[in-house]
């Protein structure tokens, strides 16, 4: 009866005064995706010899390099890259995570290194064709996601800041993939040589106009020490990383190191390196916001150059309607999938109650 009450605005009052079962949503949420499981690809790049294998072997607790065979100076002349990919499945307090390890070995070796990056870039972009193949097919449900979703790049500690190398590499990536500069062996330098390398690196990526992965910026409502931890973050890269495939023994305890015959380096000592907090920004806090990333910023990039590079091959007339047809057909399918959704969790919530 009341006049200024609309039909909507009087359906969300009533159904606020009851229980419908809203609240749940965020479990069924939870559900769905711990029963389908979490994907990650990660890729490593940088010269050989610069700790790559080791520092994977320690992020991850594993030994994913037992079989290979590091090539001769004599075989890595004329040596192209190549590009090997491990899966692993890590299972941890009932969730599991399918990590894909793409590994670039030949980068920066040969003795012509102008195109080392093209074979890591079209690894990236076919990872992004076929993701885009499969999402306009009609088997839309079961895509596997192979697109790569971090790349961490190993800077040599023992140059003056970036190579020529590293800043073609960076840039010619850098609108494919996120990209996370690191500071290699960082114990073979002292604790003011990390500080002024970081500094200096810091300022040619910005020089360069690099744009290497961007933490996200805190809501203003974020807690103070939330805040703090971001901060030292951002302020950390190139994060300086120790890699170690062997348990140390020293003073009763047993940990991932490196012994020299003045002392012992602990991989996971956050006095050391970096190491620690890498794996916690990986795994822990920002695995999701790369992925999110990856999706929206780096693949959306790829199927609008893609869509427009379709319509550019097609006559005057027909271009301007096939562009319309496909951005239409594209709507079309995201409101069905809204749609599907919709109808999954209208269908939970159902059993839900009963
Ligand atoms: P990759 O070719 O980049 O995969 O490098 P590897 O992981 O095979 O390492 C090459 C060599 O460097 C090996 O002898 C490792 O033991 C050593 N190494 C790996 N990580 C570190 C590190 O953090 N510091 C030091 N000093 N040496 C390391």
């Amino acid at each position: 009866n009341n006049p200024g009450c609309n039909y909507l605005s009087c359906t969300i009052k009533s159904s606020l005064n009851k229980y419908v079962g809203f609240a749940t949503l965020p479990n069924q949420v939870h559900r769905k995706t711990v029963k389908k499981g979490f994907t990650f690809t990660l890729m490593v790049a940088g010269e050989t010899g610069l700790g790559k294998s080791t520092l994977i072997n320690s992020l991850f607790l594993t030994d994913l390099y037992r079989d290979r065979k590091v090539p001769n100076a004599e075989e890595r002349i004329g040596q192209t890259v190549d590009i090997i990919k491990h899966t692993i499945g890590i299972e941890e307090k009932g969730i599991k995570l399918r990590l894909s390890i793409i590994d670039t070995p030949g980068f920066g070796d040969a003795v012509n290194n102008t195109a080392s990056w093209k074979h890591v870039e079209d690894y990236i972009d076919q990872q992004f064709e076929q993701y885009f193949r499969d999402e306009s097919g009609l088997n839309r449900k079961n895509i596997q996601d192979n697109r790569v979703h971090c790349l961490l790049y190993f800077i040599s500690p023992f140059g003056h800041g970036l190579r020529p190398i590293d800043v073609e590499c960076m840039k010619a990536l850098h609108e494919k993939v996120n990209i996370i500069p690191l500071l290699a062996k960082a114990d073979s330098l002292t604790q003011a040589e990390v500080y002024s390398k970081k500094l200096k690196m810091r300022d040619e990526i910005k020089q360069f106009g690099i744009n290497i992965y961007q933490f996200p910026e805190c809501d203003s409502d974020e807690d103070e020490d939330f805040k703090r931890q971001e901060q030292i973050l951002k302020d950390s890269i190139p994060f300086a990383v120790i890699g170690s495939n062997i348990q140390v023994d020293s003073k009763g305890r047993k940990f991932r190191g490196r012994s020299y015959p003045w002392g012992v380096v602990e991989v996971e000592n956050p006095i050391h390196s970096d190491f620690l907090m890498l794996r916690n920004m990986l795994v822990r806090t920002h695995m999701q916001d790369l992925k999110d990333v990856t999706r929206e910023i780096h693949y959306e990039n790829y199927r609008a150059q893609c869509i427009q590079n379709m319509t550019r091959m097609m006559p005057g007339p027909l271009n301007r309607s096939a562009t319309d047809f496909l951005l239409l057909s594209f709507q079309l399918r995201k409101m069905q999938e809204v749609l599907e959704r919709i109808q999954e969790q209208m269908q939970q919530s159902q059993t839900g109650t009963c």
